[in-house]
């Protein structure tokens, strides 16, 4: 089995990236390894423009430390009247890093006299892989939607309250995992990914 890094400490990632790859490539193809098992890794700050200079950041940092083919994620949320903002600071939004309470009210009032017609957004997610021998890949996902003036539903996290995807007539808060992981960007990104692995990291043994 190859064995690949996600460069996060997040388990439920873990856990839903090697769902997406064992379905995509069939299981016992790809053993997934998270920053947990990694020993005195030290995660590298998040300072790139864009979600993929992000993404490619944490995935080369984690090729450097342990030379395993790595996969590294971004992902944040882009409001048409903010100019594409909070983008790569969506978690820190209001200043506080994770805070998404506080994240979700700032952008609410920030956008607060904007008419309906301009409330569109999208959750956009990129997602590299790096490889030892240096080679780079980077697929991306988007879930266009607007936002809405008050929060609904209780699943989910961050903005997922306030958002309501295209042709939705629930928020993401308001949709089980499965239907979230259907049309989310993380899940348009990852299988994307799933295909890129397929044929950058061959079965070994096979052309
Ligand atoms: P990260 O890429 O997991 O670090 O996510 C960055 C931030 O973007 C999160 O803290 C959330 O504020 C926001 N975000 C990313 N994906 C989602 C999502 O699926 N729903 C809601 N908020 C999200």
């Amino acid at each position: 089995m190859t064995r690949v890094l996600l460069a996060t400490r997040n388990a439920k990632k873990l856990t839903e990236l090697q769902r997406i790859l064992d379905h995509a490539l069939g299981p016992q193809r790809i053993q997934l390894v998270g920053l947990a098992d990694v020993e005195q890794y030290q995660e590298v700050p998040e300072t790139g423009l864009t979600f993929g200079e992000n993404a490619l950041l944490k995935a080369r940092e984690g090729v450097r430390w342990t030379n395993l083919p790595t996969i590294a994620d971004d992902s944040g949320l882009a409001v048409d009247a903010l100019n594409g903002m909070p983008g790569v600071f969506s978690a820190r939004w209001s200043g506080r890093h994770g805070d998404d309470r506080a994240n979700l009210e700032l952008v609410l009032a920030q956008i607060g006299d904007v008419p309906d017609e301009h409330r569109g957004a999208a959750f956009v997610c990129a997602v590299a892989l790096v490889l030892p021998g240096g080679k780079e890949h980077l697929v991306d996902g988007r879930q266009p939607g607007r936002l809405l003036r008050a929060p609904r539903g209780e699943g989910g996290f961050g903005y997922d309250p306030i958002f309501l995807g295209d042709r939705q007539d629930r928020t993401n808060a308001e949709l089980s995992p499965a239907e979230k992981d259907a049309i989310s960007h993380r899940g348009k990104a990852l299988r994307a990914m799933a295909k890129v692995i397929a044929k950058a990291l061959p079965e070994p043994g096979r052309p």
